[in-house]
């Protein structure tokens, strides 16, 4: 059994819900965190379902960006990519206020906790148009309001007539709150059993209690089932990968995802014995180069 002859998937039956169906293209590791690694081994209904579920939410997850932030500039696309919709505190003199980080880097309006409004710069003068004009103010007023605005010394309040205040501040330092939901256990296991999928081959379709209840708690999106079959750790590593192993029967068939070289889960499907030697499948998200390794000797 090898993974290769997997990616080709020939059945035409979706391997969660087992119905004959038009399989669509998987992203085993998600894409929304940098994966390549895919099969057609999904129908559409199950595929759209992770997406919009687990999935959608891995991409935001602390940890997860905190794992990409650790290799630098290294993959700074992705680690960007990763905070777009991401909140990130920020402090104006003595308020606070929470902010999305848009595509465009810089953070959306959002009111302070005092109730006055922070917009970005470019769009200062246009807001300063818009909210003076709902005040009844003239285009002459609303003119000479932008140009105060534009003439503003850093720090200082500025009276634009009609009860506005303007005030163009200068430092204002931004960290993320890291406060979004955390990554679901559902997302290593959804790895994991693509994965054995992958090496099964047509066997994933034998009714193994196991495999049945990956199935089920993949559908049902069952986090606490999916949290007793994994462990979770840190390790160590110096250089940026996705990795996806299957290390063997201890005594049951056991797969470690990694994610960024430093989220590590461990997945074990308890009841279920693969009959092949350890495989390796690493990603360099770097050079973007996958590597498939088997530890079989001469076979
Ligand atoms: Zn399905």
């Amino acid at each position: 059994m090898t993974i290769s002859s997997g990616l080709n998937w020939n059945d035409t039956r979706c391997i969660v819900c087992m119905q004959e169906a038009d399989l669509s293209i998987e992203h085993i590791i998600p894409r929304s965190i940098g994966g390549i690694l895919t099969c057609r081994f999904l129908c559409k209904s199950c595929n759209e379902r992770f997406g919009a579920g687990f999935e959608a939410d891995a991409r935001i997850a602390p940890e997860i960006r905190k794992a990409a932030g650790q290799h630098g500039e290294s993959i700074s696309d992705l680690r960007d990519r990763l905070e777009v919709g991401a909140r990130y505190k920020q402090s104006f003199g003595d308020n606070d206020r929470t902010a999305e980080l848009r595509k465009d880097r810089v953070l959306g309006a959002a009111k302070l906790n005092d109730s006055s409004l922070i917009v970005p710069e470019m769009e200062a003068a246009q807001k300063i148009r818009s909210i003076l004009g709902k005040s009844g103010a003239s285009d002459r007023e609303i003119n000479s309001a932008v140009k105060s605005w534009e003439a503003a010394p850093p720090n200082t309040e500025v009276d634009l007539g009609h009860g506005v205040f303007i005030k163009r501040w200068q430092n204002h330092p931004a960290r993320p709150t890291y406060d979004e939901p955390a990554l679901s256990p559902i997302v290593p296991l959804k790895i994991a059993f693509e994965f054995v999928s992958l090496i099964l081959g047509g066997a994933v379709y034998l009714r193994n209690h196991t495999l049945q209840e990956v199935r089920r708690i993949l559908t049902d999106q069952d986090e606490a089932s999916a949290d007793a079959l994994i462990e979770v750790g840190l390790a160590t590593a110096s250089a940026p990968f996705h990795g996806i192993a299957f290390q063997g029967n201890r005594p049951n068939a056991q797969v470690q995802v990694r994610l960024f070289g430093t989220l590590s889960f461990t997945v074990e499907f308890p009841g279920l014995g693969i009959k092949t030697a350890p495989i390796t499948y690493t990603h360099d998200l770097r050079t973007g180069v996958e590597e498939i390794r088997s530890k079989a000797r001469n076979s």
